[in-house]
């Protein structure tokens, strides 16, 4: 997990979330019923897990270290900017 990431999708910058795909009571339950659909489902759950965007859930998070992710957060700032400098009315 780290800190410094960048979503694609929805542009939130922050820390991204480690999201483990099923249940861990179906799991729970598995593993009383029989001892192999609960192992294949643990290793099914764990081989799966991965870094997702806290904001949209989507998979495209990218480190801000990286090339694109600079440019995002580039483009990102240069809008927020840029919507400063509007005159008042
Ligand atoms: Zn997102």
């Amino acid at each position: 997990m780290t800190n410094n990431s960048i979503c694609r999708t929805c542009g939130y910058h922050g820390p991204s979330e480690t999201v483990t795909p099923g249940s861990f009571l179906i799991e729970v339950f598995l593993w009383l019923c029989l001892m192999l659909p609960g192992m294949l489902y643990s290793v099914w759950r764990l081989t799966n897990r991965h870094q997702a965007c806290p904001s949209c859930h989507q998979t495209t998070m990218i480190p801000i270290a990286s090339p694109i992710g600079r440019q995002l957060l580039k483009a990102q700032r240069s809008e927020t900017a840029s919507e400063d400098q509007q005159p008042d009315p």
